[in-house]
């Protein structure tokens, strides 16, 4: 019986050591997920560097190396990598695509702020479909699912290990839910300024109002005379605080905050972290949670 029991033993070892599969994510918020559900199950690379603006990402010859021997990539869609299509059918690795923004709930983005930005082609701004999906905890969630069941599709040696990883970050991000029905349930001014329009999936949830600085792509510079409207704005509906974000320049919400005399501060679309946080195990529960007590402030909740 300890003779069977080692063999079996000895046979899982063996199968687990070989069963690595090489995943490789787009966004921060999927290279997350897969980091909590696979640990060291899988090997992962995150395409788009920590510490730059998503959104401008480009892969060099480094990415198509990375790329030509994953087992899977996990893209966030079409709308956040225009770039994707194109380097997919040249490595030919269609079968190893999964395309996450066809499982999760999209929703339409408001074209308010937004005709100013026509000349950025490169972000595929033809559809009205908002990409930034998983600020939405619920979306969130469905991601982790959906990437669970996908390893476990693929590695289905490890499939108690994904599962019990799976639950127990679940079990988080599902607390941290529950954080913000409680906590955005009774706010007097539930209107934001922020610098990209990144926000749309929680404002929808929430039923925020969402204003943003350079529409749905964070480095595009508004007009004076949308700047000089966004003060007015800031005035108007007595909004505290403007937003900004890690990975863009502040100097447009500076201007604003100051005219209008309120505070600044940032509100992280999570669309990457730095290398440092990354290291520290700073994450994207740890920046929707601070998220959430900016939020509190800037929309007076109790
Ligand atoms: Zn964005």
């Amino acid at each position: 019986m300890i003779k069977k029991t080692l063999i079996s033993t000895l046979l899982l070892l063996g199968t687990n050591a070989l069963s690595n599969i090489n995943v490789t994510t787009t966004i921060y918020p999927l290279y997350n997920i897969a980091k909590e559900v696979g640990t060291d199950k899988i090997k992962l690379n995150n395409l788009i560097p920590f510490g730059i603006e998503a959104h401008g990402f480009d892969p060099i010859a480094k990415d198509m190396a990375i790329l030509s021997k994953t087992d899977l990539l996990i893209s966030s869609g079409d709308l956040m990598e225009p770039w994707k299509n194109k380097i997919v059918s040249s490595l030919k690795i269609e079968n190893k695509v999964f395309d996450m923004s066809k499982h999760v709930k999209l929703i339409e983005i408001e074209e308010k702020n937004h005709n100013e930005h026509d000349h950025e082609k490169d972000h595929n701004h033809n559809s009205n479909i908002d990409p930034h999906y998983w600020v939405s905890l619920n979306n969130y969630i469905l991601m982790t699912k959906v990437i669970t069941q996908l390893f476990i599709e693929k590695d289905p040696v490890n499939k108690d290990i994904y599962k019990e990883n799976s639950d127990k970050y679940l079990q988080k991000i599902e607390a941290l839910k529950i954080k913000y029905d409680t906590s955005l349930n009774s706010c007097k001014n539930k209107k934001i300024l922020v610098n990209h329009n990144a926000f749309g999936y929680f404002a929808d949830e929430y039923d925020v109002k969402q204003y943003s600085i350079s529409g749905l792509t964070p480095e595009s510079k508004p007009s004076a005379k949308v700047v000089s409207e966004l003060i007015d704005l800031v005035k108007n509906e007595k909004i505290n605080t403007v937003f900004f974000e890690e990975f863009a320049s502040p100097k447009v919400a500076q201007t604003i905050a100051k005219a209008a005399n309120v505070k600044i501060d940032t509100l992280r679309p999570a669309e990457n972290i730095s290398k440092i946080e990354n290291e520290k195990g700073y994450g994207y529960l740890e920046i929707m949670e601070d998220n959430l007590e900016k939020l509190k402030f800037a929309m007076d909740c109790k």
